[in-house]
């Protein structure tokens, strides 16, 4: 890897591609990925920059690993757990294990943020039926949450 990767503005960065949030296409709309730091075998984290764009989630899901998010764009409110949070520009959410998560953008701006995971990671969890009712029959949260 290149020892200086350039910012050309408008959160990109040169020769880093802006990628589909997730490949199966289903249970979110309007993100971007880009992943900044890929991590190795002495460095066991990866730092991703998601943008979601106004109206826009990411997938209610929960798995074993953690995150470290902090916004750098926008603001918009985020469940982890069973409340909702409002976040803005330089806020940090820390999302624990096995926790039920979903970021959406509620302003006319996107929703920026760095994402920092383990490079071995489980796969993400959706919430099956029962989950499903649990998390609707929560005060806000059920307003909140796309399925
Ligand atoms: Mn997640």
């Amino acid at each position: 890897m290149n020892s200086i990767v350039r910012h050309v503005g408008g959160h990109r960065w040169d020769g880093v591609p802006v990628l589909n949030y997730k490949e199966d296409g289903s249970h979110f709309k309007a993100i971007s990925r880009q992943v900044l730091f890929e991590g190795g075998p002495k460095l066991g984290a990866e730092l991703r920059y998601f943008e979601i764009e106004p109206g826009g989630h990411s997938t209610l899901e929960r798995h074993d690993h953690i995150h470290s998010v902090m916004v750098i764009r926008g603001r918009g409110q985020c469940l982890v757990g069973d409340a909702i949070y409002e976040i803005t520009n330089n806020d940090l959410i820390y999302v624990p294990t096995m926790t039920w998560h979903q970021f959406r953008a509620t302003t006319s701006e996107p929703l920026g943020f760095l994402c920092l995971v383990n490079v071995e990671r489980d796969r993400p969890e959706r919430p099956d039926e029962a989950n499903a009712a649990m998390l609707k029959a929560l005060p806000k949260v059920g307003e909140f949450i796309r399925l």
